[in-house]
């Protein structure tokens, strides 16, 4: 009995130590959790691999590798074929099937490697290589054995069941999530924050994320938007949880309240204090946002100062040194670009100060923000009203 599997290899480093099982279960969860979208599969462990399995019918590379490529902690997928019966003939047959599939025609060099970990199995790995390589050879005229630097390296290897495969799709690299710690990313519905999300996701921090809503000036587009994006970082990270906080009172407040050219570092602050007040209640250890040094009023070093000083948690900037078309590119390579440019503009822009302050001064700001008496009120009321979405 043979059939087409995925061979799933992951970082060996984040998987020393105590947490090895954490991590591999958390792999599989979101392996699961991005499989389920395309049908129904088994997950089976084997020692530091994980095997695919279609249960339906046989498997569909094409829709199951994307699925899979992009989860963090991940190494290589490669497409192979299990095979139960281990005998020589059938794992000469099964092997030059899978060598016809992938290369019938290509002129090629090849070589077989052969790894057992079941030492029982009565060849060595170099006599089942010869044994293989010389199997495909006769039967293949279109490929050549180059042991030194091959093209193709044909890869079987002998566990409880046998796996043949030959292709090693590269993924995003990247540590397990959940194997830094947690943290909370201000997820708004343009370019950058999604990209920010991913950047540290993919260094094993698990996300939770906020979004500001504040309807009727923002609209249900918007926000549906920011929910397709946190589930489209969840199939890199795993399941995300989406706080969207009506922020429309405070907006509205500040907009009544603070000198208009500063309203932005106002209204950053009161996101900051919110979202650290999140943070906290989800054991989370620091926030996240897509500020790029110098991209708006608000994001030079004096803007960032002047919103900074509210929060007491580390804020990671990983776009804080990139350049607005590298942040695009990176966008579109991890998918999220053509969701953000949808065109879902915010339907006023009265919280848009035409020219707002560049270098705001810390201290004139904490100064006006002490005289802002219901600010506080109105944040914890927009928590308690908050929204939590499962993505
Ligand atoms: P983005 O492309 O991520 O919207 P931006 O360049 O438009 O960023 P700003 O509007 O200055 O920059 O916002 C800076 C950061 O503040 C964003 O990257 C995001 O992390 C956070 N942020 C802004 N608006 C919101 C919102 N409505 N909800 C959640 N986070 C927000
Ligand atoms: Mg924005």
């Amino acid at each position: 009995m043979e059939e087409k599997v995925l061979i799933v290899k992951f970082g060996e480093v984040a998987m020393r130590g105590n947490n090895r099982h954490i991590f591999i279960s958390q792999l599989v969860k979101t392996m699961r959790n991005n499989l389920d979208k395309e049908g129904d599969f088994y997950i089976v462990k084997e020692q530091g691999r994980l095997i695919v399995e279609d249960r339906g019918a046989e498997m569909d590379y094409d829709r199951v590798i994307p699925r899979i490529v992009p989860i963090f902690g991940l190494v290589g997928v490669c497409p192979g074929v299990k095979t139960t019966d281990q005998s020589m003939q059938n794992l000469r047959e099964v092997a030059l099937k899978h060598m016809q599939m992938f290369f019938g025609k290509e002129k090629t060099t090849f070589k077989v490697e052969v790894k057992r970990a079941d030492k029982r199995f009565a060849l060595t790995s170099k006599e089942v290589a010869a044994d293989i390589g010389g199997y495909i050879l006769e039967r293949m005229d279109n490929l050549t054995v180059d042991v030194h630097n091959p093209a193709v390296t044909l890869r079987v290897e002998l566990r409880n069941d046998a796996y043949v495969y030959s292709k090693v799709i590269k993924t995003f690299g990247g540590l397990p999530v959940g194997s830094s710690g947690k943290a909370v990313a201000l997820l708004s519905g343009g370019i950058d924050s999604p990209v920010a999300a991913w950047m540290m996701a993919k260094r094993g921090i698990a996300l939770e994320c906020v979004y500001f809503h504040s309807p009727p000036y923002t609209s249900e587009w918007a926000k549906q938007k920011v929910e397709d994006l946190a589930e489209k970082i969840a199939c890199f990270a795993g399941s995300i949880k989406l706080h969207i906080v009506p922020f429309t009172q405070v907006q509205l407040y500040l907009l009544e309240k603070v000198p208009h050219d500063k309203l932005t570092i106002f209204l950053k602050r009161a996101m900051m204090k919110t979202a650290e007040e999140i943070a906290k209640k989800s054991n989370a250890l620091a926030l996240i946002t897509g500020d790029s040094i110098g991209q708006v009023a608000s994001q030079t070093l004096q803007g960032i100062h002047a919103i900074n000083s509210i929060c007491t948690m580390p804020v990671l900037r990983p776009l804080a040194g990139m350049d607005k078309q590298e942040i695009v590119d990176l966008a579109k390579k991890i998918g999220t670009f053509e969701i953000s440019i949808r065109p879902y503009e915010d339907c006023c822009t009265i919280f848009v100060a035409k020219h707002p302050e560049t270098r705001p001064k810390t201290n004139v700001i904490e100064g006006i923000e002490k005289k802002l008496t219901e600010l506080d009120d109105l944040i914890n009321n927009a928590i308690l009203q908050t929204e939590v979405i499962e993505k």
